[in-house]
């Protein structure tokens, strides 16, 4: 569903947001899209357990616990940071992984880094007998596919595309799909250079960028401006943005249709890719450190 924000612009620019965030309750968004032929082929292949990585407040973690128990797997999440397997009753979001019945496992950040070797993947074989092997943020060739299916024929008139970007699984299936007179936009949520040489990976079409400006120092990281923004887009749209990937986004589209980025009369999607599990987490980090909180969190 595509949903107009209130806010108007000048310069006859008109602004939509695509609402993935509202597919499913809690595997929302994009992880929806790329978990959809990652299950299919795990049963295919008759495996019993997926397996996957990810940090301590990972969308994707929470997405592949609560997939995996609705489809009959076990689940096993890998995560990073040895200190967190602490911290697990104060984690909204391990919690919520736990409950659903995954398994987690916390390893050091040394390890972690090791996640996409053979004899690692080949250890966690001898660990946990035979799996799906999902990788982190569930970035793979079935994960674009199932992005491909994001846009719609009802989204031919549009100019532009934004998305935010984590792995560039997303917005590489977003190109694929896109209409040569389309252009697609992403807004990495980290610092790096090496998310073009990813997507690239993945994509033929030329029609797209990558924005850098609007990481606010990089992933995870935020500050008062970043959760003020939040809260008012709320106010005006009442469309609720998480703090890592779509706040970023969405202010760093604003931001350049006031820096006069786009054209007039050009007509923008926004795709909201989920996250809203993530923001009690983060209100949790924003308190102790006397922040003020995302209050969009119903
Ligand atoms: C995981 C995630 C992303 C990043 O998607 P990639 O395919 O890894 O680039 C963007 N937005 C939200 C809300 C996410 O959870």
């Amino acid at each position: 569903m595509n949903q107009k924000l209130t806010t108007s612009f000048s310069n006859g620019i008109s602004v939509q947001i695509k609402r993935e965030d509202l597919i499913h309750p809690f595997v929302s968004g994009n992880k929806f899209r790329k978990l959809k032929y990652n299950l299919l082929q795990a049963k295919a292949d008759n495996q019993q357990t997926l397996l996957t990585f990810g940090g301590a407040f990972s969308n994707h973690i929470a997405a592949v616990a609560f997939a995996g128990k609705e489809r009959g797997f076990k689940t096993i999440g890998i995560i990073r940071g040895e200190e967190v397997a602490h911290k697990v009753s104060d984690n909204p979001t391990l919690l919520f992984a736990q409950n659903c019945g995954m398994q987690l496992e916390f390893i050091s950040r040394e390890e972690y880094r090791l996640k996409s070797e053979v004899s690692f993947i080949d250890n966690l074989k001898q660990k946990f007998g035979n799996f799906y092997l999902i990788p982190e943020g569930g970035t793979n060739a079935l994960a674009i596919k199932g992005c491909e299916e994001i846009i719609t024929p009802e989204d031919t008139d549009f100019d532009y595309i934004c998305c935010s970007i984590g792995t560039g699984g997303t917005i590489s299936g977003l190109i694929n799909s896109a209409l040569p007179h389309q252009k697609v936009l992403g807004f990495p949520a980290l610092k790096g250079d090496f998310l073009k040489e990813e997507i690239l990976n993945f994509v033929q079409n030329e029609n797209w960028e990558l924005l850098t400006d609007y990481h606010f120092g990089g992933y995870g990281k935020i500050n008062a401006e970043l959760v003020l923004f939040i809260n008012q887009f709320y106010a005006e749209n009442q469309i609720p943005l998480d703090p890592i990937y779509t706040g970023k986004m969405v202010y760093g589209v604003i931001d350049l249709i006031h820096k006069n980025y786009f054209p007039a009369e050009s007509k923008i999607l926004m795709i909201h890719t989920g996250g809203i599990q993530g923001i009690q987490g983060m209100n949790m980090k924003l308190k102790n450190k006397q922040l003020p909180t995302i209050d969009t969190y119903v």
